[in-house]
């Protein structure tokens, strides 16, 4: 069974379509999104389909319009097993908003304790969240689209956060990720529509790599990150 663990499914043209195709090739998925507001509307389309697992988001680059939806977000965030996307970005078109995007988050993250898969985005700001990942005691979290470098990661490893990898880090120079970070702490993503307006066909596509990489049948490949997404769970310490 394959998993992917990061794609926005409500910004496809046919998020039904999109949702009905994981169902149908028996593959799971947690929808990333941007914004409570965003979230709470998908829920109910999304019942009926157990592949689809919809995260609560609060996306750094919306920090501006999310502040006005904290209480929805904590509300929420009691119910809600998959938390995401959340987290900082403090590239040129981020900056702007990182005041406003720390104190989102500091004020989110005593509610993602016990027992959540939470996706982050770290763009240009992996240090910064990792220390208030730790200052509240949230983790292990998994860290998406990760560019931060080797060493980095390394560390990050050591703590026990997980990396989940897309199509075109495995086409450029990010694919270093994978050498660097034991195969106990990946997981694979599609980031569609951003990425691919396949997502299947890309994460099809991202197990046969690993399994060429780590030199395992599809099946181990498969029990592998089916084990590592099991196990990327917040554990309160
Ligand atoms: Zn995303």
């Amino acid at each position: 069974m394959f998993f992917d663990t990061h794609c926005h499914i409500d910004l496809f043209d046919d998020p039904i379509k999109i949702a009905q195709s994981y169902e149908n090739a028996n593959a799971s998925c947690v929808m990333a999104t941007m914004m409570p507001s965003h979230y709470q509307m998908a829920l109910p389309y999304l019942q009926p389909f157990k592949a689809i697992m919809p995260a609560l988001g609060m996306h750094p680059l919306r920090a501006h319009e999310c502040k006005k939806e904290i209480k929805m977000f904590i509300d929420h965030a009691r119910s809600s097993d998959y938390i995401g996307e959340i987290g900082l970005d403090f590239s040129a078109e981020g900056k702007k908003t990182k005041q406003e995007q720390i104190t989102i988050l500091k004020t989110i993250l005593p509610y993602l304790r016990n027992g959540k898969f939470v996706t982050v985005h770290s763009r240009n700001a992996h240090e910064e969240l990792a220390c208030l990942l730790d200052d509240y005691h949230v983790g292990p979290v998994c860290f998406h689209y990760f560019i931060g470098g080797t060493q980095a990661a390394i560390e990050l490893t050591a703590k026990g956060h997980y990396f989940s990898v897309n199509g075109n880090m495995l086409r450029n120079k990010h694919r270093y990720l994978i050498d660097a970070v034991h195969r106990d702490n990946i997981l694979v993503e599609s980031d569609g529509p951003f990425l691919t307006k396949q997502p299947l066909t890309m994460i099809g596509h991202i197990y046969d790599e690993l399994g060429n990489i780590w030199h395992t049948d599809k099946h181990v490949t498969e029990e592998i990150i089916s084990l590592n997404f099991g196990r990327c769970r917040t554990i309160f310490s």
